[in-house]
């Protein structure tokens, strides 16, 4: 058996998932008429407080949609350097919608309000309008790091102030809900648009939603289409995304505390801190991490590698603790 500790990406729908698949009610979803998608898209929005949601294939995909409902070809959205918009969906603002990023510094991803205000651009006829602000929560390259309420509130009037848009990166806000007891409607509502994912930890094979206004999902609608993302009944997805929260939101208290056992076990080793791990991400670092991750991996122990002297590695609902052990033991093997 492999312990595949690449990512939160890597489940198998489980027999009682793909049941609730197989009972779906389906429809044409690009006329809107899959009852299962629109169910999820209407529990998803009032989760998060707000008005409306739109189903996606996948995350990055929500993501564009959100950004180019809020800034036009021309103008541009900031985000920390790490951000996952910046960095991991191959340069898409800028391809399909014209957008430019402009990134401030961000210790292990995290928010500092007055550090973004600086930034900002107002209208003018030299600089680049600056037209939304986005936020990555839980914080994926930052090691699973959940963003202060505070700093989101704080950031959040600054950027009512100037009239310009919030974005939530919110892939695993689901895993901040948890980790914090920060109520999912909490986080919603300082955001115009946000984007999360079924298929990280929640364990969903497919599928991410914007999140918004009633008009802004219907000219985000229009938007999915145009990429290429309008889907048939595909309430065979949805039915396996609304499984996967009502059934497994809480399970990823578990799979933060499967993290922190293995970040514990590894620090004596100094190659993770135990106290950086929020949510389910731990951050390696070692001067030779590919090396590492190919003996770990011939041991059937999977592990990412990021760069040259770091990587990670996600637990999930695939993961019990025997996988713990089993990981902990070959690391530990490798690193003595
Ligand atoms: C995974 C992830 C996404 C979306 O990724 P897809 O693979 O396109 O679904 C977006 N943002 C963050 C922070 C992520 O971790």
């Amino acid at each position: 058996m492999v312990v595949d500790l690449r990512s939160d990406t890597v489940t198998k729908p489980s027999p009682q998932m793909l049941e609730a698949m197989a009972a779906a009610d389906v429809g044409d979803d690009v006329y809107a008429e899959d009852p299962t998608v629109n169910a999820l898209e209407s529990h998803v929005a009032e989760l998060f407080g707000h008005e409306a949601a739109l189903f996606t294939p996948t995350g990055s995909m929500a993501n564009q949609i959100a950004l180019q409902t809020l800034v036009r070809p021309g103008e541009e959205v900031l985000c920390d350097i790490d951000a996952h918009i910046a960095n991991y969906e191959l340069g898409a603002a800028a391809a399909f919608g014209g957008i430019s990023c402009r990134t401030w510094q961000a210790q292990a991803g995290r928010l500092v309000a007055d550090q973004v205000e600086p930034l900002l651009n107002l209208p003018g006829f030299h600089a680049v309008p600056t037209k939304a602000i986005a936020v990555e929560n839980t914080h994926n390259r930052g090691g699973g790091t959940v963003q202060p309420l505070d700093q989101i509130a704080k950031l959040r009037s600054m950027a009512e102030a100037h009239d310009i848009a919030l974005h939530c990166d919110g892939a695993r806000i689901w895993n901040a809900h948890v980790a914090t007891g920060v109520s999912l409607a909490e986080y919603g509502r300082y955001f115009d648009t946000m984007a999360v994912c079924l298929s990280k930890g929640l364990g969903a094979p497919i599928g991410s939603l914007v999140i918004s206004t009633v008009d802004r999902i219907e000219h985000a609608r229009a938007i999915r289409k145009r990429l290429g993302g309008g889907m048939r009944q595909v309430g065979l997805l949805a039915a396996a995304g609304r499984y996967a929260i009502d059934h497994h939101l809480a399970g990823l208290r578990a799979d933060h505390d499967r993290a922190l056992r293995i970040a514990e076990q590894l620090e004596p080793f100094g190659i993770c801190s135990a106290d950086q791990v929020q949510t389910n991400i731990v951050v390696l670092r070692h001067p030779e991490i590919a090396k590492l991750a190919a003996q770990a991996g011939e041991k059937g122990v999977r592990i990412s590698v990021l760069g040259t002297r770091w990587g990670r590695l996600l637990t999930h609902r695939d993961i019990d603790d025997a996988g713990v052990d089993r990981a902990v033991g070959v690391l530990t093997e490798l690193l003595r």
